[in-house]
């Protein structure tokens, strides 16, 4: 990607109209463009991340057995009734519209229901079972408040995956399969370390759900995190009881604020009891399908992860998820240093390594305070100086002090 070719700008100032630490920083950095509270348009850079973050989630529910699908997100309100979820008592986030000849919509804010009611057409038989279908999708939710930034958008991108088995151990299996899935994903989101697996308050079918909390100043839950288990309780649940039945004591715990990064749910029938989802049993009975939700948030995700790395000088994306591996400042214009920054563009685009090429004709201390904002693991620049020394400098985000090196070198280092 050569910066002349991207439309997307910087800025210096931070966005009136902004509370979020990570929305001004993706704002300024030129990754989100705001329409209002709680809704962003991914400009170039954010849309890199954004899909960096969903092909990891995609990978590792592949890995599960997920099948990928995109619903709609326009919904007849009849599949909704079923469940009792219309009613803006028992759902109070929604977003309704209307046909032009009356018929009630609304913009799902998740998809029990409307998938529950798909599967009646490919579930039937025990041989059909289990099934995992997931998409990657625009929820759209009418938060009371928005103030998070990407962490709580009205319209935001969710991994929601379901599933669909035979019975409760077919389920269990399955959920804890899932659970291990995830912990993966934030291993590679780089946020592994500060997200903990968390007793939630479960359903008519479990005692428990589970959370995904990843710590953060700015989180809206408050969980205890048990740091030798690696596990935490929502505050939600946190009683003399759960204690015990978890076997943790109080004075091992300590309390936290985290954002809920995902969550697994055991639905257990709920959902088949009420769209009356049933397959034939080997022995020929009739069977409601046991179902679990799984969702995970790749935009609050992507807030969170801007938040929590960010320092003083813009962005530090984690190697995996950054728009760039590299951000290669070219200083002046000058023909022989332009002719070897375009070779080298080449050359390491062409050994895989992805290359933010800052090729714009402006001032040096505008390029190295861009490539801090934007926040790509190394910047490397060629100028005259390092022309005339045959050398490449080269720094990565976190570091202040530029490395000399040899091309080689350079290579080595940045395809490691
Ligand atoms: P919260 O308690 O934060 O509102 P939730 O329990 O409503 O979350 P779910 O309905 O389980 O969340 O959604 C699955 C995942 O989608 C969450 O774990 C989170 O990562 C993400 N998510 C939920 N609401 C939002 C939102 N308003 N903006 C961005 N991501 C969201
Ligand atoms: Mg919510």
């Amino acid at each position: 990607m050569r910066l002349t070719a991207l439309f997307t700008k910087t800025t210096k100032n931070v966005p009136a109209d902004e509370s979020s630490r990570n929305a001004q920083l993706l704002i300024q950095a030129g990754f989100v463009h705001k329409e209002m509270a709680g809704v962003y348009t991914y400009l170039p850079l954010g849309k890199r991340v954004l899909d960096n973050i969903i092909q990891i989630i995609r990978e590792e529910m592949n890995s599960v057995g997920g099948n990928e699908i995109s619903m709609t997100a326009l919904q007849h309100k009849d599949v909704w009734e079923a469940s009792g979820r219309w009613d803006d008592e028992v759902m109070d986030v929604w977003f309704k519209t209307k046909l032009a000849n009356g018929t009630e919509l609304g913009l799902a804010p998740t998809h029990e229901e409307p998938l529950t009611k798909l599967m009646k057409n490919y579930i039937s038989s025990y041989k059909d079972l289990p099934v995992y279908p997931y998409q990657f999708q625009i929820k759209f939710r009418n938060e009371l408040r928005s103030k998070s930034g990407l962490m709580r958008g009205r319209e935001f991108w969710m991994k929601d995956l379901y599933s669909f088995s035979k019975d409760r151990a077919e389920h269990d299996a399955f959920y804890e399969k899932i659970s291990e899935a995830y912990n993966r994903i934030y291993d590679r989101l780089g946020i592994g370390d500060i997200t903990y697996k968390t007793f939630a308050s479960g359903g008519s079918f479990s005692q428990y759900s589970h959370e995904f909390q990843t710590l953060s100043p700015v989180g809206e839950d408050k969980i205890y995190v048990h740091e030798g288990k690696r596990i935490a309780i929502n505050e939600e649940v946190y009683t003399d009881e759960v204690l015990a039945d978890l076997g943790v004591t109080k004075d091992e715990l300590v309390e936290k604020t985290a954002v809920e990064a995902g969550n697994i749910f055991t639905l257990g029938t709920k959902f088949s009891d009420a769209l009356d989802l049933t397959y034939t049993a080997e022995d020929g009975s009739l069977q409601k399908v046991f179902m679990g939700s799984y969702g995970i948030g790749p935009s609050r995700l992507m807030g969170l992860i801007a938040e929590h790395f960010a320092d003083d000088r813009g962005l530090v994306w984690p190697a995996n998820i950054a728009p760039a591996k590299v951000y290669l400042a070219r200083l002046g214009d000058d023909e022989a240093v332009v002719r070897a920054a375009d070779e080298l563009y080449e050359e390491l685009t062409n050994t895989g390594i992805s290359v933010l090429y800052d090729d714009r004709d402006v001032r040096p201390g505008e390029k190295f305070a861009d490539a801090d904002l934007i926040g790509t693991p190394y910047r490397v620049v060629i100028s005259a100086k390092t022309l005339a020394n045959n050398t490449y400098e080269v720094k990565h985000r976190t570091t202040q002090e530029p490395e000399q090196v040899d091309k080689q070198t350079l290579i080595k280092k940045l395809g490691a």
